[in-house]
């Protein structure tokens, strides 16, 4: 199965932004503009605790705006950030500080939206924690502004992923930069999504398709799995290696100058592979994660 058209463009785009009407620093109508001169397609909007609409006549041409929020939540020992995508209305009418992440699922659920859990990696969230919440549709693999100068060093919420992958809970992946203008997180990772239908609503079916990948500039032509093969055509890569649930597995790791083509046999009980490019410079891609069983 190819998971790709061989002919149709992949839009790009951020679907975690904050704007002045929470705590970024620049207006909604600032952000749209810097995310299309810097060759966007599309953006969320996801202020914290609430809808940010902007003016029709700020959206720049060209460029798609996804409805969207951001609902945080303290827990024991961790927090839960949960973005919502796609939804129209009502959700400052449902959140509640003194609710849970489920409740704040359930609500943008409610509402139509979307569900992704922001950061794991930065929010300390545990393998079961995440695996006790219900109606999550992707996550953040990568989060730019969980990285210094802003942040401690907690981008990459792979590490903390894979576990729950291997438990069979194959979310769909985003790269995200969640900014706020604040100091060089912008534009920083984003998501790559292949659709004919350039609305919110084809966006984000074609991502929860798995028509998408996440990325800080590496490319993925194409993914290929056949039987238990999987095969990427990539832009040059210097690294292409497949996670899945196995701890070892011999040659997972393929490194050289300029890869373009790569095929992975999985082994016996391995039940899902995930796909990390990384380029000469050090710039990074993630597949979703994919069923091999
Ligand atoms: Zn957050
Ligand atoms: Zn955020």
């Amino acid at each position: 199965m190819k998971l790709f058209s061989d002919d149709m463009p992949f839009l790009r785009g951020n679907l975690h932004t904050h704007t002045t009407m929470s705590d970024g620093k620049r207006t909604p109508a600032e952000a749209m503009w810097a995310y299309r001169e810097a060759g966007y397609d599309f953006l969320a909007i996801t202020d914290h605790r609430k809808l940010t609409v902007p003016d029709p006549s700020e959206i720049p041409e060209g460029l798609i705006w996804i409805p969207g929020t951001e609902l945080d939540y303290f827990l024991p020992h961790q927090v839960c950030h949960v973005v919502g995508l796609g939804i129209r209305e009502g959700i400052e009418n449902l959140y509640s500080r003194e609710g849970t992440p489920q409740d704040g699922i359930d609500a943008i659920r409610t509402l139509g939206g979307k569900v992704v859990l922001a950061h794991p990696a930065w929010s300390v969230n545990t393998t079961d924690f995440m695996l006790g919440l219900k109606g999550v549709d992707a996550t953040e693999i990568w989060n730019s502004v969980s990285a210094p100068p802003y942040n401690a060093n907690r981008p990459d919420s792979s590490a903390v992923l894979d576990p729950v992958f291997a438990a069979g809970c194959l979310w769909k992946v985003l790269a995200s930069d969640d900014t706020h203008f604040y100091q060089e997180e912008f534009a920083r990772g984003w998501t790559m999504v292949q659709t004919e239908d350039r609305t919110p609503e084809g966006i984000l079916k074609e991502i929860l398709e798995g028509k998408s990948y996440a990325t800080q500039g590496p490319v993925f032509y194409q993914i290929e799995v056949r039987d238990r093969e999987v095969t990427v055509r990539t832009s040059p890569c210097s690294s292409v290696i497949f996670y899945s649930n196995l701890a070892w597995a011999k040659g997972r790791t393929v490194l050289g100058e300029g890869l373009t083509e790569v095929t992975w046999t999985c082994p016996p009980k391995e039940t899902y592979v995930r796909v990390e490019l990384t380029d000469a410079m050090g710039r990074r891609a993630w597949s979703n994660p994919l069923p091999v069983e």
